[in-house]
């Protein structure tokens, strides 16, 4: 069998150890938390467990964390134009957000269409704060209040966005601050309170847990979004549905596992990944690393072969043995121009030929060894080929 190097951890990351054994261990066990039995109660208790540490692992407080089935869901519950705290009902007339964001964001979700404002990125993918301040002006002028969604991190290129600069800019409106983090969690430090934000989403598979759990930390725990679905009272009444306990055990392990080691991991997997560019740019200089001088990521690297299709590059590479992702491939089978790397005015020539390699826990000096083995046997041909047409 073809040895293989898995270098996709932003598409899902292979389950941590610690998450395999909580998954398989509450797997085994019956009872609904919501029960007032044993079962129940011993469910109960792992569910809160996992709380403290999803909780831990973004700065936060276990009573603001609201368990959903994924990062798409976390998001969906914070982008309403509705919310509570206590009686007081809040209400937000538009929401900003930029050009970014993952389609999960981008939407609006219960926005209706004309009440989302997509702001710009310049050239490396940041977003432009002038914009932001316009666009924060002129709402407040019309009386609107707006609630203000920007990505930590940055699924195709791990560009780090200036998310502590946008709350406070934010905040100086009266607006409500969302961050969607399921990239940068376990992947670099995050401090709800360093970061300024209202509320935080973040998803297991990301970070080395099961699939099937996500979270939106609020640091109010007071402020309650209105819940996506009607039905039964969990999560506090902010998330109605039987909670799904293995996964949530596991995304709980996960995160303790990854809070425990993010600080060396952010050492260690930057050199990886930044062993792997260098390397890559010495022996194929015709390589374009998109946004290499931008705050980013440690783990994410945004490589480019102009005029070879990424679909065609991801899939030489994958015969060679190399798992490596085509743009935005976390809707498998996606191809397309990005519409990430459109936003930055990335050349469409270069923005089809972009493809990912994504390190995380699981990567070792072996995968760097190997993803280098696969290029050299695939690149020249594509090279060659690219030249030829
Ligand atoms: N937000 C970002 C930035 C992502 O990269 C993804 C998935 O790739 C999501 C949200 C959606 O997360 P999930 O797959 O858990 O729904």
């Amino acid at each position: 069998m073809t040895e293989r190097t898995y270098l996709d951890h932003n598409a899902t990351a292979p389950m941590r150890p610690e998450a395999m054994t909580a998954l398989m261990d509450t797997a085994a066990a019956t009872g609904n938390a919501s029960s007032i039995h044993g079962e129940g109660r011993a469910a109960r208790t792992l569910i809160d467990r996992a709380r403290g540490q999803v909780a831990a692992l973004v700065g936060g407080d276990p009573r603001g964390v609201i368990f959903t089935s994924c990062g798409t869901e976390a998001d969906t519950l914070a982008l309403t134009p509705d919310y509570m705290r206590g009686s007081e009902v809040l209400r937000f007339d538009v929401l900003l957000t930029s050009a970014v964001e993952h389609s999960a964001v981008l939407r609006g979700h219960r926005f209706p269409a004309d009440r989302v404002e997509v702001l710009g990125v310049d050239a490396r993918g940041r977003l432009k704060l002038d914009e932001l301040d316009a666009a924060l002006e002129r709402h407040s002028r019309a009386g609107h209040r707006a609630l203000v969604s920007i990505m930590l991190a940055n699924n195709e290129t791990g560009v780090i966005q200036p998310v502590a600069e946008v709350a406070r800019r934010a905040h100086a409106y009266d607006a409500l601050v969302h961050t969607d983090a399921v990239q940068a969690a376990g992947r670099i430090p995050i401090s709800l309170a360093g970061l300024g934000v209202d509320l935080i989403s973040i998803s297991a598979h990301k970070i080395g847990g099961a699939p099937g759990a996500g979270a939106l930390v609020v640091v109010d725990h007071d402020l309650r979004p209105v819940p996506v679905f009607g039905g039964g009272g969990q999560e506090r009444g902010r998330r109605a549905g039987s909670e799904n306990v293995p996964a949530i055990v596991a995304f709980g392990a996960a995160a303790a596992s990854a809070f425990a080691a993010v600080e060396g991991e952010v050492v260690r997997i930057g050199a990886l990944r930044d062993g792997l560019e260098s390397a890559l740019r010495c022996e194929f200089p015709e390589l374009v690393l998109l946004v290499g001088d931008v705050d980013r990521l440690p783990n994410t690297s945004c490589l480019a072969l102009p005029g070879v299709p990424a679909e065609t590059m991801v899939i030489a590479l994958d015969l060679a043995g190399l798992a490596l992702s085509a743009g935005a491939a976390c809707s498998s089978g996606k191809v397309g121009p990005s519409h990430v790397l459109e936003a930055m005015g990335v050349p469409e020539r270069i923005a089809r030929s972009a493809v990912r390699a994504s390190f995380g826990w699981s990567s070792g000096e072996a995968d760097v060894e190997h993803a280098l083995s696969a290029f050299r046997r695939v690149l020249p041909g594509l090279l060659r080929r690219a030249r030829a047409a």
